[in-house]
């Protein structure tokens, strides 16, 4: 359920944690899953961490129209979804089988409403493709949005390349820009790299190759 204010939402401001992770521009699902990020140190930011920032967060992806605002119960579909998400995720690039569960709530979000425009006819002007914003309806639209992006992710031609950055804590998702790629941001190899000079006292021969 949501509700539809006569402000317009501005102060949804993102994580400045870390950059955007390759291919989360084009892939919601993945977007959705690295809107939490463990920081060194164990601190955890979340960019749904209450129902306005899940509201900006859908906005600023496009899912929502800038005029409403998630009520908590929304914000915690969003986060389960997200949840369900990385448990897909984690376990496709360990080749593991889906966990059942989080398989069968994906699909129900892929399933509740139809992510793609109906066709209407409308008298006088013909058949057209409406897409129907129910206002109670409009998270439920987002999420299969999200969903199908996964679904279309893991079973077509990228999904050889969604990996799981190596720079721990960091996990976020991403899709590889090329092979050998193992983080999902410079800061995240570079921190991999000093620490790894710091434990050997010397500079790491292959620093240079691994990149990003
Ligand atoms: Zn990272």
């Amino acid at each position: 359920m949501l509700t539809v204010n006569n402000f317009r939402y501005h102060e949804h401001v993102p994580s400045p944690a870390l950059p955007p992770a390759p291919g989360t521009d084009d892939h919601a699902s993945l977007a959705l899953v690295d809107t939490v990020v463990v920081l060194p140190g164990g601190h955890r930011v979340d960019d749904l961490g209450d129902p306005g920032a899940a509201t900006g967060w859908l906005i600023e992806r496009g899912l929502v129209s800038d005029d409403v605002m998630l009520l908590e119960h929304c914000q915690g579909k969003l986060t389960s979804l997200r949840q369900d998400l990385r448990t897909l995720f984690d376990r496709f690039v360990e080749g593991e089988d889906p966990d059942p569960s989080a398989l069968d709530r994906i699909n129900a979000a892929i399933t509740t409403v139809p992510a793609a425009p109906l066709l209407h006819h409308v008298p006088g002007r013909g058949l057209q493709r409406v897409q129907q914003h129910p206002v109670t309806k409009l998270v439920e639209y987002a999420m299969a949005h999200i969903a199908e992006d996964a679904a279309e992710l893991v079973t077509g031609p990228l999904a050889g390349s969604i990996a799981r950055c190596e720079a721990l804590p960091c996990d976020r998702l991403m899709i590889r820009t090329h092979a050998r790629r193992r983080w999902c941001s410079v800061r995240c190899g570079d921190r991999v790299r000093a620490a790894r000079s710091y434990s050997r006292g010397r500079q790491s021969e292959d620093a240079e190759a691994e990149r990003t």
